[in-house]
């Protein structure tokens, strides 16, 4: 009798005692969450920075560790196992990929990244939709939520794999187009959305729900294939937003506050920075999805005939560099190529020991990434102070500079974007280098930049360039500079 009652007594202490646990668990779920949202919220305000951009990194890695930790006390949680599978094989894959990847090749890296995120977020909401739709639990407002999900998150998957493979050049970098293609696309859309709308009506018609995953899947590939391989930056943070909007709708689906959060930071985060890298190209979004940038020039060639392009030796340009008053540094893709940013920052140094100053001129679309230029002086050290970001405050100091000189950028300082009408460039704010005494320009050759296009600087008469890899070029104006210093 004695242990039979000890057994009821034990039995309803822990009735008593498990809404308490669960109340408990809950609790410090919803604070972990609210702590990631936070961490969020702040790593994003420290990014607009580049001087506090590496704390906002470390501060969203924070951020999503406690989210991480938050979701593992839930205890919906079956099992630990596939996720420490997941885990380990996740970190094993990453940690390498994200040390090795050079600063040049980051957006494919982030489109591949954002293409297993997009894939997450696509099974969540299949595995879900089946669960809901086998319990009879589906309602409209569920099966919109997975509806909308597996719309963005499908779209994303493939989008992004396709962006990936420009940028490898796995694939060609070149629109890929067809008669009729806009239309095509837009009737594609119509179709999912008309599913997904049809889903919303009828929340068990699995037909629907899988028209939606298959036609989105098929409308990432078809929508990608006509847009350039130089575009793809603006792309990848469009799909960044759907997949943001997909993580969001996840959030909704499955009750989870910090996939709404997150969801929403990204979704608005991506949507903004492709209208601002837009913008900065003087293009509008239409133009970007459906205008097959990059495609080769048809009248090449019509200007008559190219005038050639003054040279300058390196031991003339290290000896007007060392006696510089003001110098300014426009730096371009080419920069990024030759990972020349250390040995730029010693040719300023020089420079700037002999008495004169040196400014950095950094355009918004300058290399291949927002703040891509910024990202590649910050590792050599350079002073954020002396760094030019407004395309208009750079152009006044260039009125008062002795040299003006362009490391490995071409379109950044295009003059047809502000004199010719017919050139795709124009619109674009530019650089005017010059507009400075002389201007050196350091490319390897004659190669055209991301939009295809002849640069009538290079043969205008205060331009000189100095034809090399712009590493080994600086590298060589280092070496003569010092000669000089040396010899007196
Ligand atoms: P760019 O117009 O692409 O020109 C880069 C130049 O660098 C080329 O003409 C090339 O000439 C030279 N170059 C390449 N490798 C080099 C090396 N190792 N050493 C020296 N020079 C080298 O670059 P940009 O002036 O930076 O302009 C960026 C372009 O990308 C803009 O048209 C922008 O709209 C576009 N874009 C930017 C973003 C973004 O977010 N930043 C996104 C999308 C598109 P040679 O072959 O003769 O050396």
């Amino acid at each position: 009798m004695l242990p039979l009652l000890q057994e009821v007594a034990a039995d309803s202490v822990a009735a008593a005692t498990e809404p308490a646990a669960s109340f408990l668990r809950d609790s410090i779920i919803q604070t972990t969450y609210l702590a990631a949202s936070v961490m969020f919220i702040l790593g994003l305000k420290s990014l607009t920075k580049p001087d506090s951009a590496r704390r906002g990194m470390q501060q969203a890695a924070i951020g999503m560790l406690l989210a991480v930790i938050g979701t593992l006390l839930n205890q919906h949680i079956v099992t630990y196992q596939w996720i420490l599978i997941g885990l380990v094989v996740g970190a094993i894959a990453g940690y390498p990929m994200a040390m090795k990847v050079p600063m040049t090749a980051m957006p494919q890296f982030i489109a591949f990244s954002h293409a297993f995120g997009a894939i997450a977020a696509t099974l969540v909401g299949v595995v879900e939709y089946r669960e809901l739709r086998a319990e009879g639990h589906l309602t409209s407002g569920l099966a919109g939520a997975l509806g909308f999900e597996v719309l963005f998150g499908a779209l994303t998957v493939t989008g992004s794999f396709m962006a990936f493979g420009k940028l490898q050049e796995l694939i060609t970098g070149r629109p890929i187009t067809f008669k009729g293609q806009n239309f095509f696309n837009i009737l594609l859309m119509a179709v999912a959305v008309g599913s997904f709308g049809f889903l919303i009506y009828q929340p068990t018609t699995a037909w629907a729900f899988y028209t939606v995953v298959g036609l989105a899947l098929f409308l990432g590939i078809s929508m990608v294939l006509p847009i350039g391989g130089g575009d793809m930056p603006v792309v990848i943070s469009l799909l960044n937003s759907y997949a943001g909007l997909a993580a969001a709708a996840t959030g909704f689906a499955i009750g989870n506050n910090v996939l709404i959060i997150a969801g929403a930071l990204e979704g608005a985060g991506g949507f903004i920075l492709s209208v601002m890298m837009s913008k900065a190209m003087n293009r509008s979004f239409g133009n970007v999805i459906f205008g097959a940038f990059g495609a080769p020039p048809a009248a090449a060639g019509a200007k008559g005939p190219a005038k050639e392009p003054k040279t300058i030796s390196t031991e003339d340009a290290a000896m007007q560099l060392a006696y510089a008053g003001s110098v300014v540094v426009i730096p371009g893709y080419g920069m990024a190529v030759a990972q020349a940013q250390h040995i730029c920052r010693e040719l300023a140094d020089l420079v700037e020991a002999n008495g004169g100053s040196v400014k950095y001129a950094i355009h918004p679309v300058a290399g291949r990434m927002p703040g891509h230029l910024n990202v590649i002086l910050a590792e050599a050290g350079i002073d954020y102070g002396a760094l030019m970001t407004d395309v208009d405050d750079a152009n006044r100091v260039l009125k008062d500079a002795d040299i003006a000189i362009i490391v490995g950028g071409n379109d950044i300082v295009n003059p047809d974007a502000e004199n010719d009408k017919s050139s795709p460039l124009f619109g674009m704010p530019i650089f005017r280098p010059w507009t400075a005494k002389v201007t050196y320009v350091i490319k390897r050759g004659k190669g055209v930049g991301f939009s295809g296009v002849e640069n009538p600087l290079f043969t205008l008469e205060s331009t000189r360039m100095i034809y090399g890899d712009a590493k080994g070029a600086l590298g060589t104006l280092v070496k003569e500079i010092k000669a000089l210093d040396e010899g007196h």
